[in-house]
């Protein structure tokens, strides 16, 4: 099947390419000139179908969306669903992981979890989505380290480790993370659906 991939976040296109290529031919929504959408939900799930849905329509391709962000305990759950613009409408990464650090410089609570979704619409008006979700629980370093992947990863120690996530590998990242998880389940639901 070929699929529109509604993302353009480069760092998320290419963890999820290297999980998913072979099963689906993917092509981005970039590559198509189709802009982003205004991401108005309140959840993970509302916001991945209104990416997808916004390319599906656009495209008249079946669309394939990622939405994701970083939960903190001790900030009652934020960033959430606005990990990318938390320190402001265009942060960029370290703007974000600076905002981040400082907010929680006198707190010892320092768990975390990151949360994924990936669903698949086959058209605009598709009442069955495929929807998977992925997590990855973790905790907020004092200081940032790394430079491997993106976002939050120099700041998350995921639990289990002694390092953070941007001193993973791609392909260490890709087997635990919650997009690497997410991917997974995906697929399995692929399979059952469209026998891959
Ligand atoms: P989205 O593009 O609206 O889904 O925003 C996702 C945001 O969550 C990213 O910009 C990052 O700040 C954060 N995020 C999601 N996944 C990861 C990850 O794997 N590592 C680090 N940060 C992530």
């Amino acid at each position: 099947m070929r699929c529109i991939l509604a993302s353009g976040n480069q760092h998320k296109l290419r963890e999820i390419t290297d999980i998913l290529n072979g099963q689906i031919e993917l092509t981005t929504q970039a590559s198509l000139n189709i802009d982003s959408v205004p991401e108005t939900g309140l959840t993970f799930v509302e916001n991945a179908l209104i990416k997808a849905r916004h390319a599906t329509r656009v495209s008249g391709l079946p669309a394939i969306s990622d939405d994701s962000g970083l939960e903190v305990r001790a900030l009652g759950g934020r960033p959430g669903i606005y990990s990318a613009r938390y320190a402001g409408p265009s942060a960029t990464d370290e703007e974000n992981v600076t905002a981040l650090l400082s907010e929680l410089a006198d707190q010892e609570d320092r768990q975390a979890r990151f949360h994924c979704v990936i669903v698949l619409l086959e058209h605009e008006l598709d009442p069955t989505p495929i929807i998977a979700i992925g997590t990855w629980a973790g905790r907020i370093a004092a200081r940032a380290s790394g430079s491997n992947g993106f976002g939050y990863d120099p700041v998350f120690i995921p639990q289990g480790r002694a390092s953070t996530a941007a001193e993973l590998s791609a392909t260490e990242k890709n087997a635990i993370s919650h997009r690497g998880r997410a991917l997974g389940s995906f697929a399995q639901q692929f399979e059952a659906r469209y026998g891959a």
